[in-house]
């Protein structure tokens, strides 16, 4: 049976979710998620932070046209999607150029002494620590509540979400997609490729030319919470080789890895794990002895490091959503938002538009050469 639809949208992680709340109503949606649930990938398996003055410099606009959003959360979700955390970032001397770069147009960052730093975080290792940035509104995201709500408000305003319809080809004809998973088809005369590390697949099913999006593995560690870590901020070194963040009574560390690595269900690599750890130990006084949990996910790259967000150039009605990196959750609201705006031919800042945009890797000219 052929299912139509205004726009079918590829991938139920947030980025795919979040832009079916936004625009079903004003468009019929049907969303595809070749897992048996959604978020399984990389929306389930993130730090969970919101963090304004992290990522690069389009990445720090997307934070702020985010942040409204997640700190008002009357008439979208149930319970508040931030708490506070804090974030501190971190000079051990061999950071202290990248320290520099990081409070470089930064915006309510506290700079700290070494022996402030080491009152609000005891385990620092106080004879390596040379300062800190401290940014207080850092906060942690209730991903599941954000995720669930958007799902919600597509489902009321009539998006169908899918789960078991893994997309296994796409061809264009007469203005329509045809969209086929294992047992049905479905066709649109648009269609957004949400599919996180795979969308560069995604494209190539539909014989269009990859942008060369790159799942990179990052991977974490869950050991016993030492006393008093919930009341400690998020602590990152301003090189980021790893990072650790309290977690409901227990302490995340990650190796803070960026490997390129082929789409899959990730798993981390025990080397990985321990030699992060071990950067982790210097930087520190505390002893791990015991990991309880580990795991991986996939933070998807495009080559100058920004997301892509538009119509590609070089088929009609084929829509990019892909290239979040690692910060697809903070930045979903106004992704999501601005996505939704492009696809309904409504103009955004046109700075915005530029860097983002997936014409700005020339794809047709490159295909002609
Ligand atoms: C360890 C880690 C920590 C992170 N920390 C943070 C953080 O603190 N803050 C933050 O903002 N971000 C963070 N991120 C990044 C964030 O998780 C991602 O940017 C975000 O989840 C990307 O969402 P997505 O919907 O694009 O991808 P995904 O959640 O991976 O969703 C894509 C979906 O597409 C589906 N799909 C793929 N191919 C097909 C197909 N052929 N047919 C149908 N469906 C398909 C997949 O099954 C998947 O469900 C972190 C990531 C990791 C791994």
């Amino acid at each position: 049976m052929t299912t139509t639809a205004d726009l079918i949208i590829i991938g139920g992680g947030i980025a795919g979710v979040s832009l079916a709340a936004r625009i079903a109503g004003d468009r019929r949606v049907i969303l595809l998620e070749g897992e048996d649930q959604f978020a399984y990938h990389s929306t389930g398996r993130s730090a969970a932070m919101f963090i304004r003055n992290y990522g690069p410099p389009v990445i720090r606009v997307l934070n702020r046209l985010s942040e409204p959003f997640l700190r008002d959360h009357e008439g979208f979700s149930e319970s508040p999607l931030l708490s506070p955390r804090g974030e501190m970032t971190l000079d051990f001397g061999v950071d202290a150029k990248e320290f520099d770069v990081y409070i470089d147009g930064s915006k309510g960052l506290e700079i700290l002494s070494a022996d402030e730093a080491h009152a609000m975080v005891p385990i620092l290792n106080r004879d390596r620590l040379q300062r800190a940035a401290y940014e207080p509104d850092a906060s942690e995201i209730d991903v599941h509540m954000l995720f669930s709500s958007f799902q919600k408000q597509a489902k009321s305003k009539g998006a169908d979400l899918k789960a078991k319809q893994m997309v296994e080809a796409l061809s264009h004809q007469d203005g329509i997609w045809r969209v086929t998973t294992k047992d049905d088809v479905f066709e649109a005369p648009i269609v957004v490729n949400a599919a996180g590390a795979w969308v560069d697949h995604i494209a190539r099913h539909a014989g269009i030319k990859p942008i060369g999006i790159t799942p990179k593995r990052r991977s974490a560690v869950i050991i016993p919470g030492p006393e008093g870590c919930m009341d400690w901020p998020m602590i990152v070194p301003a090189a980021e080789d790893w990072y650790a963040k309290p977690d409901a009574g227990r302490l995340m560390i990650s190796p803070a890895d960026a490997d390129p690595i082929e789409a899959h269900d990730a798993y981390p690599d025990d080397m990985v794990l321990a030699e992060g750890i071990d950067r982790f130990s210097q930087a520190t006084t505390l002893e791990v002895t015991r990991v309880e949990r580990s795991w991986a996910g996939l933070r998807s790259f495009a080559p100058d490091g920004d997301p892509v967000v538009g119509f590609a150039d070089d088929a009609d009605g084929f829509f990019w959503l892909g290239g979040q990196g690692g910060y697809g959750i903070q930045t979903s609201p106004a992704l999501s938002s601005i996505a939704a705006s492009l696809l309904m031919g409504q103009s955004i800042d046109a700075d915005l538009e530029a860097s983002i945009t997936p014409t700005r890797f020339n794809t047709k000219i490159e295909m002609q050469a």
